[in-house]
C-alpha cells in the first residue's frame, strides 16, 4: 500500500491535515498550517464527487454544496429538494426556503445553490476578521477562508510599532495575543493574554488609510494595559498598588472600551488625579490609561512629568507612573 492510499484511507471520524493537526470534516483549510483541504468521498459514503472541486457530494444533489457548481444529472439527481439524502444529515432547512435540507457547515444549499449562513457562536470563540465565520483564539489560519484568523495582517504597521514601543519602554513580552474581532475591544480576565481589538475601527466605516494612527496605537496600548494587569494580577493585592490605583477587583462591568477615548494624545487637564477622563471610571481603567501613556511615551518619565506639570496634574498621577516604572523594572531584574 502506497503512502498516498494509506493517507486517503484515514477514517473520516479522525481526519487530520498532512501536518498532523486534527481537523473537523469539511474545513477547507487547516487552522494550524493553512494547507487547503480536499474532502473526497473516502471511504465511499455519499456516492459521488463534485467534478469541479472534487469534494464529496450526493448523486441526488443539484448543486455542489461546497463550491455551488451545478451538478445536476438527469438520471441521478432528485426531482425536488430533499431533506437529507444518504450520507448526509439535515442540520437545518435551507435559509431561502427552497424546501431542501442542509448540513453544517455547507456554504451553499445543495438544492438551490444559494449561500447559507450558520450561527457558530457556540462552536467557536470568535469570528474571522476576513470572512466572519467562526474561529478560535489560538487559530493562526481561518479554517474557512484560509486567511490570517487573528486579523493581525490587517494592521501590521501598528503591531510593529506597538511592539517597538513596548520594547523601548522596557516592558518584556508577557505572551499577549492580539486578535482583530467584531464586537468590542477588551480583555476577558479569564483569558488575560488574549487582547481583542474591535475590527470596525480598522476596516469598515473608515477606509484603512483614514484611521487616525494615534487612535489605533492608543487603543491597542490601552488594551495591552488590561492584559498586562490581568497577567500580573497578584500585584493588585499589594499595598503599594492599592494605595496608588485603588481596589482593582471591585465590582466592574466587563469592559467595552470606546475608541474615541483613546484618540487623545495629550494629557487631559481634568480630572486632576487621573491621567485622562476615562481613567477615572475604575481602577482597572486608571491602570490601562496609565499604561497607555507610559508605553506611547516610551517610558520617558522626565518628558511625561514635564507635561503633567503643564497640565497641573496632582501628585497621585506621578505616583502611578512611578509605581508602574518600578514594577516593570522589578520584572526585568527578576528575569
Ligand atoms: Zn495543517
Ligand atoms: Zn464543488
Ligand atoms: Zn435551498
Ligand atoms: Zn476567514
Ligand atoms: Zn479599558
Amino acid at each position: 500500500m502506497s503512502a498516498r492510499s494509506r493517507r486517503d484511507s484515514v477514517p473520516s471520524d479522525d481526519p487530520r491535515c498532512r501536518c498532523g493537526y486534527p481537523l473537523d470534516r469539511f474545513w477547507p483549510f487547516c487552522p494550524d498550517c493553512g494547507r487547503p483541504q480536499s474532502w473526497r468521498d473516502t471511504p465511499p459514503d455519499a456516492g459521488d464527487q463534485c467534478p469541479s472541486c472534487g469534494w464529496a457530494i450526493s448523486p441526488k444533489f443539484l448543486r455542489c454544496p461546497w463550491c455551488a457548481t451545478m451538478v445536476y444529472d438527469e438520471k441521478l439527481s432528485a426531482k425536488k429538494p430533499l431533506k437529507a439524502p444518504k450520507g448526509y444529515r439535515m442540520d437545518a432547512k435551507c435559509d431561502w426556503g427552497c424546501g431542501g435540507g442542509v448540513q453544517y457547515p455547507m456554504p451553499f444549499c445543495p438544492w438551490c445553490g444559494r449561500p447559507q449562513s450558520w450561527n457558530e457562536d457556540d462552536r467557536f470563540e470568535g469570528e474571522c476578521a476576513h470572512c466572519t465565520r467562526g474561529v478560535d483564539d489560538w487559530m493562526d489560519n481561518c479554517p474557512w477562508c484560509g486567511h490570517d484568523a487573528t486579523g493581525r495582517d490587517l494592521i501590521p504597521k501598528a503591531l510593529v510599532q506597538v511592539r517597538q514601543l513596548l520594547r523601548v519602554a522596557g516592558v518584556a513580552d508577557w505572551g499577549y495575543r492580539i486578535l482583530l474581532r467584531p464586537g468590542v475591544s477588551g480583555v476577558d480576565p479569564r483569558y488575560p493574554k488574549v487582547v481583542e481589538i474591535e475590527k470596525r475601527y480598522v476596516t469598515g466605516v473608515r477606509r484603512r488609510d483614514e484611521i487616525p494612527w494615534s487612535m489605533l496605537i492608543g487603543l491597542i496600548s490601552h488594551e495591552l494595559g488590561h492584559s498586562f494587569l490581568y497577567h500580573h494580577w497578584h500585584w493588585t493585592s499589594t499595598r503599594a498598588f492599592q494605595r496608588t490605583f485603588g481596589e482593582a477587583s471591585k465590582a466592574y462591568r466587563i469592559n467595552d472600551d470606546a475608541w474615541v477615548d483613546f484618540q487623545r494624545r495629550r494629557v487631559a487637564i481634568t480630572p486632576v488625579d487621573h491621567v485622562s477622563g476615562y481613567a477615572a471610571r475604575h481602577p482597572q481603567e486608571d491602570f490601562a490609561e496609565t499604561f497607555r501613556y507610559y508605553v506611547t511615551r516610551r517610558g520617558r518619565l522626565r518628558e511625561l512629568f514635564a507635561e503633567l506639570g503643564q497640565r497641573r496634574k496632582g501628585a497621585a498621577v506621578y505616583e502611578k507612573f512611578i509605581l508602574l516604572k518600578d514594577y516593570i523594572q522589578s520584572l526585568r531584574e527578576w528575569r
